[in-house]
């Protein structure tokens, strides 16, 4: 019979949801179990108890920004955009008159006023039925926390450790997530979160090890100081692991970093398969202080700069030298390689109030993206101003977004043309070999491709979009998201059919939606005659490395 060790007595397993593929070890840091709830206290000091909340007002505004800033250099524009949100709710006039009134007429400490009006407010976002208003509850929770962090005299954000450890809390808010020390921060495990919770976000963007909604009763068990591994890709968490678990979870660690090691090896190498065929592994951007991410992984280029994000979290629309300044730093840091830079996407789920867009029924389909620029041709010659100027510093090609037509791609083109125009009547240099093109996001740009393609230099196709357009399925919506599948044939078809008539015009034909980066479809990408896949900047080398190890001589058949 099998000896039972102490230590397998002890152990104790939890589920939760892996957030991270990556496996951790080491001793439970506790960050926090206990929830703050604070006490009814009549203080009868109405100014001195706003004062102090305009106080923590301001400390909690400090600590966003510098959450923001630290977010925006280690994970890009998208992740850090959080904190944007959450500097907005807090700044929110409702929430703030809402909190004050309740000082105001009740006399209450700013700790009690805060914590009602805040569950109030989450509660009812809550029960709402729309999921991007339904989500908004955590954000008012997160903001609360600090808040109260801040009134009760101590930041919510820091957590000083001496030594490296796994972090165990309740819940973290996304600048507490942050601003973990990632030298220290071994794993995470919380008791409560999901999926796609701001704190689950930044951690895979900072690709710490997390497990998700573990659940409370872990936080009974988890003391400081408790041995603990934590599997970020089944989900899993032991307390007091036994050896034949530790043995298991290393040899998974240290296959997930032999794995690292093999694919640091294929920077310098071509994005060629083994008969050949070579195709272009590009990167997605939304700023310039992405770059650092792109040069680091090798990227053959940038497929897609997202330049919304530069219109977005501000109160009034970047100059042309802002823009011009963002532009250029892009393609001279990219020396010669093609940056794709694709004109204002705005609307739909990316709103910017000072563009005044009014409320719609439907924004996806709404008024977005070219249309806004096509409308407000002073918005879009301001753009491509600063595009055009930008130029002579490397290859930059100009996409334009959401084309359902001949006539809006007609009208896009003659703005180009004016703007070169202007600029040479002005003698403002510009370079003759920008490239156009456009997305293929809608199921109409892929069916009149064929008519499309005589105008253009290239395609670039947008499965996010064209998957959301061509199944009827909400991007934005999880609860459709079982139905959206974007493998789905009539998806696969429609790249197809672009791919066909791209080649039949002699331009070339790239992937820069999510879609370009599964490698399931690698091979059939480029049996179709894909020309380049542009993904984020951490995947370019895992799709290397499919590339390099298919060969189309030899290979299954077409999907
Ligand atoms: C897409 O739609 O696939 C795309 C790349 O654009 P975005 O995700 O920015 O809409
Ligand atoms: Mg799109």
């Amino acid at each position: 019979m099998r000896r039972i060790g102490r230590e397998e007595v002890r152990m104790k397993k939890y589920v939760g949801i892996g957030v991270y593929d990556a496996v951790a070890e080491g001793n439970i840091a506790v960050y926090g179990k206990e929830e703050y709830v604070p006490e009814k206290v009549y203080r009868g000091d109405v100014p001195g108890e706003k004062a102090r909340l305009e106080a923590a007002r301001e400390a909690v505004r400090e600590q966003l920004e510098k959450s923001r800033v630290r977010t925006l250099a280690e994970a890009g524009a998208e992740v850090a955009r959080i904190f944007e949100v959450h500097k907005m709710l807090l700044d929110d006039g409702e929430f703030n008159g809402a909190i004050r009134l309740v000082i105001e007429r009740e006399g209450v400490n700013a700790e009690y006023a805060v914590a009602v009006t805040a569950e109030g407010l989450a509660d009812r976002f809550a029960a709402l039925a729309d999921e991007c208003l339904k989500a908004r509850a955590a954000d008012i929770r997160d903001i609360s926390r600090q808040l109260l962090a801040c009134l009760q005299g101590s930041s919510c954000e820091k957590r000083e450790m001496e030594v490296p450890g796994v972090i165990c809390a309740r819940d973290l808010t996304p600048g507490e997530t942050a601003s973990l020390d990632r030298e220290k921060v071994l794993g995470i495990v919380t008791a409560r979160g999901s999926l796609y919770s701001h704190m689950a976000i930044l951690a895979r963007a900072r690709g710490i090890p997390a497990v998700v909604g573990v659940g409370e009763a872990f936080l009974e068990e988890a003391g400081e100081g408790t041995p603990v591994m934590v599997d970020g890709c089944t989900g899993e968490v032991y307390l007091y692991p036994d050896a034949e678990t530790r043995t298991f979870l290393l040899r998974k660690m240290g296959e997930q970093q032999e794995e690292k090691r093999l694919l640091e090896a294929l920077k310098g190498k071509a994005d060629r398969t083994l008969d050949g065929r070579s195709i272009h592994i590009c990167a997605n951007i939304g700023g310039a202080e992405e770059l650092e991410a792109v040069l680091l992984n090798d990227a053959a280029g940038i497929g897609l700069f997202r330049s919304e994000f530069l219109y977005l979290g501000r109160d009034t629309y970047p100059t042309e030298e802002e823009q011009f300044a963002a532009y250029r730093k892009v393609l001279e840091g990219m020396v010669g390689k093609r940056v794709i830079i694709r004109t204002l996407d705005i609307g739909g789920d990316k709103q910017a109030d000072y563009f005044g867009l009014g409320k719609e029924e439907n924004p996806a389909m709404g008024y977005r993206a070219i249309r806004i620029c096509l409308t407000r041709p002073e918005i879009f010659k301001t753009q491509l101003r600063a595009l055009y100027r930008a130029s002579v510093y490397g290859r930059l090609g100009i996409l334009f977004p959401m084309i359902t037509g001949r006539a809006e791609l007609e009208k896009a083109l003659e703005i180009c043309r004016e703007v070169k125009e202007e600029l040479s009547a002005r003698g403002i240099p510009f370079s003759e070999n920008v490239e156009t093109g456009i997305m293929i996001e809608t199921p109409a740009a892929a069916i009149i491709s064929d008519r499309l393609a005589p105008l253009v230099d290239f395609f670039s196709v947008g499965t996010n979009d064209l998957t959301q357009f061509t199944l009827a399925c909400d991007r934005q919506n999880p609860e459709v998201q079982p139905f959206a599948d974007p493998r789905h044939e009539a998806v696969l078809r429609l790249i197809r059919m672009s791919a066909e008539n791209a080649r039949r015009h002699g331009i070339r034909i790239g992937i820069c939606g999510e879609l370009a980066a599964d490698p399931e479809l690698t091979e059939t990408f480029l049996r179709m005659g894909i020309d380049e896949l542009s993904v984020s900047p951490p995947l370019v080398l895992k799709l290397r490395a499919a590339v390099r190890s298919l060969d189309l001589a030899r290979g299954k058949g077409e999907r």
